[in-house]
């Protein structure tokens, strides 16, 4: 049989990105953005090797955006498309794993969108126009929070009264599933180490960040929760606060929850303490500068993940390693160091060579001497979207 390719999918409101991969090839064939869908700016930007294209599409929904895109991904995948896996943020407590998209998919997908509001019904927009033009190809639903449905009780539930759980669904749900699954099995393999027999700590460091404890490929707990806000410090994200907090600033300042909302996930985090950019390569360099605020950033930034990393190592009978992985965790030996510079009861210390040379999408193993593992690793969501999907096609 020929190598199989998946076409990967992840709808927002207004844009999609996508990528093509090929089964046994781990690079990207072509990969792109349809950005401001719906404005006269609408466009589709796409890469393949080192070429780069770009297609005014003005007005486009995300119909008429896929409608252009697929000509594209057929002439890739040399006319023999195999599947289309669809990123979905929220798959509440329906959905365990990957679903093949039918009738009652979509419906249990539609029954969870109040879980994500802003999400889940772009997601939506996106299946279902791909479902209207290839109503013949097998399509995939792969959820973020899917991987962590394997989390105990203990790690889920919140303390608050079980009706407000059973009746309105208030969890922890955690979200990067597909990163936090992808990291932990590479580890494994990369370690020599058995997936159903190794125990991680996962830091994942994008423009969102949440922590990961994977015991024998499973997740048994992480730092997310009903949302993506809560955890750790994130790019605008404030991550943990006091709940108490909403109460006090709509009595001081008469904030609507809206507000509130609004302030904690696209003012806070990084941008907030800084008061200069949510973008941590700025930050560092600021730093360098002597710039109070992108040093203080920086410090709550590691010294929570720390502390998140800790509270997670309460779930892992053993540590095999922690791994860094997201734009920042792949590319900061800065972040890195500073972080686990707060773990010596962990028994974690870095190697600071190793630590320097691990950049730029490498794999890297930074641990000093005879410490435990710390590795950064690439990780590679789509990759695990389309793994997905192979996995659920019919032969
Ligand atoms: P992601 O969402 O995984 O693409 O990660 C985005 C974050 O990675 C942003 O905060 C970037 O500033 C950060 N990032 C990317 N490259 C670097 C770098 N060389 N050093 C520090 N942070 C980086």
């Amino acid at each position: 049989m020929s190598a199989r390719h998946i076409l990967v999918i992840n709808c927002g409101s207004s844009s999609i990105k996508f990528a093509l991969i090929r089964e046994d090839r781990e690079d990207t064939l072509l990969s792109g953005i349809a950005e401001r869908l719906g404005s006269a700016e609408s466009e589709l930007r796409w890469q393949s090797g080192e070429q780069q294209h770009s297609l005014k599409i003005p007005h486009a929904g995300h119909r008429q955006a896929l409608e252009q895109l697929l000509p594209q991904v057929q002439q890739h995948a040399d006319g023999k498309l195999s599947g289309i896996g669809h990123r979905v943020v929220h798959g509440g407590e329906h959905f365990t794993a990957a679903h093949l998209l039918d009738a009652a998919a979509l419906a249990a997908i539609r029954s969870v969108s109040a879980l994500a509001p802003l999400h889940n019904p772009a997601c939506l927009q996106g299946i279902e126009a791909a479902l209207g033009l290839y109503p013949e190809l097998p399509q995939v639903a792969v959820f973020d929070t899917a991987f962590h449905q394997s989390m105990p009780a203990q790690a889920f539930r919140y303390a608050v009264p079980e009706q407000i759980y059973r009746e309105h669904g208030v969890r922890r749900y955690g979200f990067h599933g597909s990163s936090h699954r992808f990291v932990g099995r590479r580890a494994a393999e990369l370690s020599g180490l058995p997936v159903n027999d190794s125990s991680w700590l996962v830091a994942h460091l994008g423009n969102g960040c949440s922590t990961c404890a994977i015991v024998n490929g499973q997740s048994r707990d992480t730092s997310m929760g009903l949302t993506p806000l809560e955890g750790v410090v994130m790019g605008t994200r404030s991550g943990d606060v006091d709940p108490g907090l909403h109460l006090y600033l709509g009595r001081k300042l008469g904030w609507s929850l809206q507000e509130i909302d609004n302030l904690l996930n696209k003012q806070s985090g990084l941008l907030g303490l800084s008061g200069l950019s949510n973008d941590m390569r700025t930050l560092e360099q600021a730093r360098s500068e002597g710039h109070a605020g992108a040093t203080l950033a920086i410090d709550v930034f590691c010294y929570r993940l720390a502390k998140s990393l800790a509270a997670m190592s309460c779930a892992l009978p053993r540590l095999d390693g922690l791994i860094f992985t997201g734009g920042i965790g792949e590319n900061s030996p800065l972040i890195r160091s500073q972080t686990v510079a707060h773990l010596p009861l962990l028994n974690l210390a870095i190697d600071p060579q190793a630590n320097a040379r691990s950049v730029g999408g490498q794999f890297g193993e930074i641990q000093a001497g005879n410490h435990p593992r710390i590795l950064v690793i690439p990780t590679n969501e789509e990759r695990q979207i389309a793994l997905d999907t192979l996995a659920l096609l019919p032969d």
